[in-house]
């Protein structure tokens, strides 16, 4: 199995490259945040659980974040290629909690993909995609300011912890749509993680 994480700021294209990357290698998409935005559409106890934390820009708790990436890999363990992990994790706690429930699979994470990219690109990546979308996260400064926030503290870190483990590759994020994602395949094709 072949299992990714993708990983940059709010606003880095995650989401835009995680599409090109499932179809490519075959891979599973697990990514919380549509998974809840889905639920919020669908308006379930899930959904209305989670609304308050998605519109302010905070992080879900753990434990429910954790419970629906179980129940997705699960569902999809026995015909997948591997998974592709877009928006998770995002803690330290949530990656260690990644390497447990890969390993209950019989599977390890292969690679951490770390999309680079300025904070005046992602403000206006995340204008754009609010024009697109209508994202009630995207409209509202307050709740940029935080996701951003969030992102320095919590998640940021976690680079140093799969580049400890020689499992990230750091790929400029700049640029067109299929430039990114040329140089994502180019770096996946020549990453030799040492053994
Ligand atoms: P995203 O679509 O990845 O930008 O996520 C949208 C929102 O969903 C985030 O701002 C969080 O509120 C929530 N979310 C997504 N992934 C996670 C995660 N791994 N841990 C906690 N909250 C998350």
């Amino acid at each position: 199995m072949l299992n990714i994480a993708l990983f940059g700021p709010p606003g880095a294209g995650k989401g835009t490259q995680s599409e090109q990357l499932i179809t490519t290698y075959k891979l599973t998409h697990i990514a919380p945040g549509n998974i809840f935005r889905e639920e919020i559409h669908q308006n379930t106890p899930l959904g209305k659980q989670v609304k308050k934390y998605i519109d302010k820009g905070y992080l879900v708790p753990n434990e429910l974040v954790l419970t629906i990436v179980e129940k997705k890999m699960q569902a999809n363990l026995p015909h997948t290629k591997g998974f592709l992990f877009d928006g998770y994790p995002r803690t330290q706690q949530q990656a260690e909690a990644l390497n447990t429930q890969l390993a209950a699979c019989n599977t390890s994470l292969g690679l951490v993909i770390f999309l680079m990219v300025d904070e005046e690109e992602t403000k206006r990546r995340i204008k754009h995609r609010c024009t697109l979308l209508g994202r009630i996260d995207d409209q509202d400064e307050i709740s940029i300011a935080n996701r951003m926030k969030l992102y320095q503290k919590d998640t940021l870190p976690i680079i140093n912890y799969y580049q400890q483990q020689q499992k990230l590759i750091k790929v400029v994020a700049k640029g067109t749509i299929p430039e990114v994602a040329t140089r994502i395949q180019n770096a996946i094709n020549t990453f030799s993680p040492t053994p």
